[in-house]
């Protein structure tokens, strides 16, 4: 009896120590994943050989699943320096912890990983994510939970674009943005990319979908989107990413270094919309953000402009206090530079460097505009605006 007490505590205590000092990742004592214990073990030191490759080179990995390769990569790379806090400057304060692991199919496993920290007497959750693993000959391969969780879903080819959606399909608007997005690409000189869209119900069954149960960075949010490389995963019930898509071509072609976001989102409200949703869903576009500036310019004749322009301004707080008016006004001068300097002058501005002095450099060569006459030139195109 004695000797039976000291055997299992030294075989708990030895699979503890095990647990906690071979895996890059706490395994509590509640998983109860239902597999062999050789099993177990395996794909536990091949998890933690993937998140030694997530945190250093994942491409050079032999353990990624090379069905949707590409698609996989991607979301393991979202995985990178999820341990680290800006808050309490520490790249290791969220520890990783297996929580759930099941098999979902012969061969198929389900993993779910915490990223878990504690500060203030209080466990934060940074992340919840989950990694799909497929035993095949004997070997471990992870993938991301894409394929798994959208097998049900139907699929329409239009154009370039390959839509995934679960029931409605409106094919007039996803022909629109088809053209909009090879449009987009013309004026760019680009060829029109082969995109994957997925549309979801909102921004958390695209979150989910992507592999993330929870972030705390995106906690309550239900409209956005998210892109991983040429697939979008749309957060607003709807077949259009007007916004967003010229993004998606501009990273294309520009390095991040010489990306001007004032140019880039003026350009996105212009040939896109504005992003953000009004109250009954619809997303805002830059003509009725337009007119609402014209209409205040009318009532306020010697408003500054330039003040407006490098300031935060409430204009637009009735329709959603994401618009930014400074992005409005890009837009027109946008606009004014591809009616002046066509789509040369567009790329040339996208690509002029950081920052509003870089903008202003470049709106002053191409149009003439610069800080000193802004409030009269400006103005001039808002009231030129139909
Ligand atoms: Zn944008």
């Amino acid at each position: 009896m004695r000797w039976n007490i000291f055997l299992s505590l030294f075989i708990f205590i030895t699979i503890n120590e095990l647990k906690a000092q071979d895996h890059q990742f706490y395994i509590p004592d509640y998983v109860n994943f239902d597999a062999d214990s050789v099993l177990k073990e395996k794909i536990y030191s091949n998890l933690n050989t993937l998140f030694g490759s997530i945190n250093g080179d994942i491409r050079s990995c032999r353990l990624v699943n090379n069905g949707n390769y590409s698609q996989n990569i991607e979301f393991f790379e979202c995985l990178k320096g999820l341990e680290a806090s800006k808050k309490y400057n520490a790249t290791d304060f969220y520890k990783k912890q297996l929580i759930n692991a099941y098999r979902i199919l012969p061969n198929k496993y389900l993993l779910n990983i915490a990223y878990v920290g504690y500060a203030d007497g209080c466990p934060i959750i940074n992340n919840i994510c989950t990694i799909i693993v497929d035993e095949e000959n004997d070997t471990i391969k992870f993938s991301s939970p894409l394929e798994y969780r959208t097998t049900e879903w139907k699929s329409k080819q239009v154009g370039n674009i390959l839509y995934h959606y679960k029931n409605e399909f409106n094919i007039e608007v996803a022909v629109k943005f088809e053209a909009s997005s090879r449009y987009i690409a013309s004026n760019l000189g680009l060829t029109p990319l082969d995109l994957i869209f997925y549309k979801c119900d909102n921004f958390q069954e695209a979150f989910r979908i992507i592999g993330f149960e929870y972030d705390l960075s995106y906690n309550g949010k239900y409209k956005e989107s998210w892109i991983l490389g040429n697939t979008i995963f749309q957060g607003f019930n709807n077949e259009k990413i007007s916004h967003d898509i010229f993004h998606v071509y501009t990273a294309k072609m520009i390095d991040t270094r010489d990306r001007n976001w004032t140019a880039e989102e003026g350009i996105a409200y212009s040939w896109g919309d504005a992003y953000y949703p009004k109250q009954n869903g619809e997303i805002i576009s830059r003509n009725e953000l337009a007119q609402i500036l014209k209409d205040t310019v009318n009532k306020t004749p010697d408003i500054d402009l330039l003040k407006l322009f490098e300031t935060r301004s409430d204009i637009y707080d009735g329709l959603s206090p994401n618009v930014k008016v400074k992005s409005v006004m890009s837009s027109l001068i946008c606009d004014e530079v591809q009616k002046q300097k066509g789509n040369k002058g567009i790329i040339e501005l996208i690509k002029c460097g950081k920052g509003d002095a870089n903008f202003f450099i470049t709106i002053d060569k191409l149009i003439g505009i610069n800080r000193g006459n802004f409030n009269k030139k400006v103005k001039e195109l808002i009231e030129r605006y139909k």
